[in-house]
C-alpha cells in the first residue's frame, strides 16, 4: 500500500482526506472523545506544511439520507479543529457535500487552507458507492488521501469508488490508516510469544470467523462477555436466561476442540454476576458458573475470573483484545471489563485494542496511554482479525 511519504510533487496541489470523524458526542453536542480527530492530525498538518489546499470529508452517525440533520453536522468537528490545528481563521465549513457551497470553496481554496466538508452521509451516494457522488468529488482535489481506517472495511463512494478514480500515483494512506494496517499485520503475523487473544461483546456469531481465525495463531484465548454463554452452554452448563445462540453451540464445540488439538489454552469465566433481570435496579449475586439459577442472567464475569485472566495475562508478550466482558454501559456490570483493561495495560506485553466498545472501553478505564495500540475502527480491526480483504484498501492497492 502506498502511503502518504511516497507522494511525489505534493507541494501546493490540492489534497482531498478522507477522515473518520465520526465522534461520540453528548446530550448537548459536545465532542466526548476527540481521539479520532486527534488521530487525523498527522496528515493533515504534512499536507498544510506542504502548502496544500486541503478538503477533509467524513461521516457522522446514521443521518437519513438526503436530509441535513442538525445534530449530525461538522460544525461541532470544525470548531474542534480548529483548536488543535491552530489555525482558526483558515478552516471553513462547506454548508454541503457536493452541492455549489462545497464546490465554490473547493475551487477558491488557498495554499495552507482547509475546507470541510459536511457530513458525507447526508448524501445517499455515499454509503451506495455511487459512482457519480464520487466523481462529484474528485472533481475537487488532485490527489486523494485515505485516513479513515474505521470505515475502510465498508465499500462506501468516498472510500471505495472515489479511490479508484484516481491512479496510482495519486492515491495513498494517510499515517494513521497506514499505522493502523501495519499495526495488525506485523502483530497478527509475527507475534512475540505467549500472544493471547481476549474476545467479549455481545454474540459468537458476530465474531466466530475472527475466532477462527485466532485459535489458527495464537496460545491462549480467553473468552468473556455475552458470548461466552454460549461456550459454557455448549459444555453442559445450565445458563438460565443468559444470552445464548443456540444454533452455534456444535460450532462452539468445534472451537474448542480445535483449540485442545493444537494446543491453545481455552479460558471461559468460573464465575459470574447474574441478576434476575436486564437491569442496574436489581438485586445481583456473584456466583460460580456452574451455579446459574434457572430464570436469572449472566451480566458480568465475576471477580475469581478477574483474577484468573490476570494470571493469564502473566507471561503474554502479545495482547489482542476485542469485546467487553459484560454489560458495560451499566455501571454495575463494568466491573469485569474495566478490570480486565487494568490487567492489560499493566502487563508487559505489547496489547493491541479493537476499535468501538473495546476502546472506549479502555478509554474509560483511563488506560489508552498504558495501551501499545488502540485501533480508531471496530468493525474494520475486526475485519483484519478475521483475515478479511477490506474494501478501502483493496481500492488502495488497485492497479
Ligand atoms: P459487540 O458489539 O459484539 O462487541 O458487543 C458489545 C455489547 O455486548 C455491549 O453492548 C455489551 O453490553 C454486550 N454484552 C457484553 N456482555 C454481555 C452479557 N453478558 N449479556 C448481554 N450483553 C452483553
Amino acid at each position: 500500500m502506498r502511503t502518504i511519504k511516497d507522494l511525489e510533487n505534493i507541494e501546493g496541489r490540492r489534497v482531498f482526506i478522507r477522515c473518520d470523524f465520526n465522534v461520540p458526542k453528548d446530550e448537548d453536542g459536545n465532542i466526548t472523545d476527540d481521539r479520532r480527530i486527534r488521530g487525523a492530525l498527522q496528515t493533515i498538518r504534512y499536507c498544510l506544511d506542504r502548502d496544500c489546499k486541503v478538503i477533509l470529508a467524513s461521516h457522522a452517525g446514521r443521518p437519513k439520507k438526503g436530509v441535513y440533520n442538525e445534530n449530525l453536522s461538522m460544525k461541532a468537528v470544525v470548531v474542534r479543529l480548529r483548536t488543535l490545528l491552530k489555525i482558526a481563521e483558515k478552516i471553513t465549513l462547506a454548508k454541503d457535500v457536493i452541492g455549489e457551497d462545497a464546490l465554490s470553496k473547493a475551487k477558491e481554496l488557498k495554499a495552507k487552507e482547509v475546507l470541510v466538508l459536511e457530513n458525507l452521509r447526508f448524501e445517499e451516494g455515499e454509503e451506495k458507492n455511487d459512482i457519480e457522488f464520487a466523481k462529484k468529488l474528485a472533481t475537487m482535489a488532485d490527489i486523494y488521501i485515505n485516513d479513515a481506517f474505521g470505515v475502510c472495511h465498508r465499500a462506501h463512494a468516498s472510500v471505495e469508488a472515489m479511490a479508484r478514480l484516481y491512479d496510482k500515483e495519486h492515491r495513498v494512506a494517510g499515517f494513521l490508516l497506514s499505522k493502523e494496517v501495519t499495526f495488525f499485520e506485523k502483530k497478527l503475523d509475527n507475534p512475540m510469544r505467549p500472544f493471547v487473544a481476549i474476545v467479549g461483546g455481545s454474540k459468537v456469531s458476530g465474531k466466530l470467523e475472527a475466532l477462527r481465525n485466532l485459535v489458527e495463531k495464537v496460545d491462549k484465548i480467553i473468552i468473556g462477555g455475552g458470548m461466552a454463554f454460549t461456550f459454557l452452554k455448549a459444555q453442559g452448563y445450565e445458563i438460565g436466561n443468559s444470552l445464548v445462540e443456540d444454533n452455534l453451540l456444535d460450532e462452539a464445540r468445534t472451537i474448542i476442540i480445535k483449540a485442545r488439538k493444537k494446543g491453545v489454552k481455552f479460558y471461559l469465566p468460573i464465575d459470574v454476576v447474574v441478576a434476575p433481570e436486564f437491569s442496574e435496579n436489581c438485586a445481583i449475586k456473584y456466583l460460580p458458573a456452574q451455579e446459574i439459577p434457572k430464570g436469572w442472567m449472566g451480566l458480568d464475569i465475576g471477580p475469581a475470573s478477574s483474577r484468573l485472566f490476570r494470571e493469564v495475562l502473566n507471561d503474554a508478550q502479545t495482547i489482542i483484545w476485542n469485546g467487553p466482558m459484560g454489560v458495560y454501559e451499566m455501571d454495575r456490570y463494568a466491573k469485569g471489563s474495566l478490570k480486565m483493561s487494568h490487567n492489560i495495560a499493566d502487563s508487559y506485553a505489547t496489547t493491541i485494542v479493537g476499535g468501538g466498545d473495546t476502546a472506549d472501553l479502555a478509554q474509560k478505564a483511563g488506560d489508552v496511554e498504558e495501551m501499545t495500540f488502540v485501533s480508531t475502527g471496530g468493525g474494520a480491526s475486526l475485519n483484519l482479525i478475521e483475515g478479511k480483504e477490506l474494501p478501502g484498501i483493496t481500492a488502495l492497492q488497485a492497479e
